[in-house]
């Protein structure tokens, strides 16, 4: 088992132990050097496992979050938790919670919150990445504009990670599922695998 400096599992979040272990794996097999970034932080739990694998190879993870909740995460919706819902109840504030996270894992010196919707975020982004992993919006329009704006963004030899691929229609949600199929399309990228719900692959 990986050695963590805080249980993640303790965190809310949508990121079992097993996708997380890859996730810590992936920064370790990336480029030397280069910062990684994850679109979608919710309250930290995913950030937990690659800021740490960051810290330890002396990198720096920006972590992309409006930090406004996904559809699922809004007031009447399926995933969403009161105790995240904003003051006047209309909708869902993670900012805290996020912050909490990173500081209850020593990870300040390591992670960088960018409190932006991913687009406007992307549309200034310059520097390349060594590992992207994406975890935002699950809609269509979300997928594929983050994938529109951050693919390119990854340096030769990078690491792409997509999290919540279903193959099977019955078991969930399609557009992660397409930019999955969309990657290996474009043949830009080699397959290193797919991990539960968690795709793996490396930019060529
Ligand atoms: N990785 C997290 C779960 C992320 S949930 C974990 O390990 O638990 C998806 C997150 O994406 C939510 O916090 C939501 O606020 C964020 N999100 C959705 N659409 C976004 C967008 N367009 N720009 C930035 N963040 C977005
Ligand atoms: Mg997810």
């Amino acid at each position: 088992m990986l050695d963590l400096p805080l249980d993640p599992e303790g965190v809310k979040g949508f990121m079992p132990p097993e996708e997380g272990m890859e996730l810590y794996r992936a920064v370790e097999l990336a480029p030397p050097g280069l910062p990684c970034l994850e679109i979608g932080s919710y309250c930290g739990k995913s950030t937990i496992y690659l800021g740490t694998a960051c810290q330890r190879s002396g990198r720096v993870l920006f972590a992309v979050d409006h930090h406004a909740g996904s559809e699922e995460h809004q007031p009447g919706e399926g995933y969403h938790d009161p105790e995240l819902a904003t003051a006047d109840g209309q909708g869902v504030d993670t900012f805290g919670a996020f912050r909490a996270t990173v500081k209850a894992a020593g990870l300040e010196d390591t992670v960088v919150p960018v409190v932006a919707p991913s687009a406007l975020a992307a549309r200034a982004w310059a520097t390349p990445l060594g590992v992207l992993f994406i975890d935002g919006g699950h809609s269509r329009e979300a997928a594929q504009a983050d994938y529109a704006g951050w693919v390119p963004k990854l340096a030769s030899g990078g690491l792409l990670l997509i999290h919540d691929i279903f193959p099977n229609p019955a078991d969930g949600g399609r557009p992660p599922y397409e930019l999955w199929c969309q990657a290996q399309d474009s043949r830009k990228f080699e397959v290193l695998g797919l991990f539960h719900t968690l795709g793996m692959l490396r930019k060529r």
